[in-house]
């Protein structure tokens, strides 16, 4: 899509819902870990630490990570972007969180990804996406998880292809990477196929990386982790200066697959 297909009045009600809260998630191959976009703590490093950390076990252990990552805003810690990452799933009940300010802005965020880039994840992917997935608590959340409900505003050729966590994995071993915390219900619903990780907030990405390695062992041809937020805290290493220094409102014309433009369709 471009300018001339988009409605100003998408534009406008984007802007002014999102713009001020929202960042576009800044990827700079000298300041931004090429994985995940977190901010590197000297420039020339090509990861983060903790996507060191995950390559290097991925390596050892003959797992496939995940293809790429997308951001759809980078949240902060003490920012509304980053309350609004926690409010929209504090709320017991669908009817009290649909009211909510931080559901609504989450909502508009994933459809607008949904109406006018999702275009753009497949060109830039060898295959279609047509298969999404959440990834499970692993403290046993009762119910279905919040963010299955934000998962209506992706495309609908995006067929759900559910994971389900392993029992009694230890606490002080979650946050980690291991495929094993997952089984993929229907490996055969996923094997050869783009399956798209749909994730909240990346802090460290150990959950999203070792859904997307558990799709890749169940024999998914590509795995994408879209994640609805970035989140930096400003109390590590250099993340200050880069969120005070690169601040960018967020704008519905910002590709999150390629920035810069978003990738013309084959
Ligand atoms: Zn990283
Ligand atoms: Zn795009």
């Amino acid at each position: 899509m471009n300018d001339a297909t988009s409605p100003a009045s998408l534009h406008d009600l984007l802007q002014g819902r999102l713009g001020s809260v929202m960042r576009i998630p800044v990827r700079d191959s000298r300041l931004t870990c090429r994985v995940c976009l977190g901010p590197l703590s000297r420039p020339g490093l090509a990861m983060c630490w903790q996507c060191r950390r995950h390559a290097l076990r991925a390596g050892r252990d003959g797992w496939r990570l995940a293809d790429r990552v997308i951001a759809l805003t980078h949240s902060v810690d003490g920012e509304q972007s980053n309350v609004d990452m926690h409010r929209y799933k504090a709320l017991a009940s669908d009817e009290e969180r649909f009211t909510t300010d931080a559901w609504q802005r989450l909502s508009l965020l994933v459809a607008a990804f949904g109406l006018r880039h999702a275009v753009c994840l497949d060109a830039a992917s060898r295959l279609p996406v047509s298969r999404v997935t959440t990834v499970p608590s692993l403290r046993g959340r009762p119910g279905p998880h919040p963010l299955a409900a934000l998962t209506a505003h992706l495309p609908r050729a995006w067929r759900p292809a559910p994971l389900v966590p392993a029992l009694h994995v230890p606490e002080q071993v979650r946050r980690l990477l291991d495929p094993r915390h997952f089984t993929v219900t229907d490996p055969g619903g996923v094997a050869g196929r783009h399956v798209c990780v749909f994730e909240d907030t990346w802090v460290r990405g150990g959950h999203a990386q070792s859904a997307a390695a558990a799709l890749h062992a169940a024999g998914a041809a590509e795995v994408t982790i879209l994640a609805i937020a970035r989140r930096l805290a400003p109390s590590y290493a250099q993340n200050r200066a880069f969120i005070e220094d690169r601040r960018q409102d967020y704008a519905l014309d910002h590709c999150p697959v390629s920035p810069g433009s978003c990738p013309a369709p084959d």
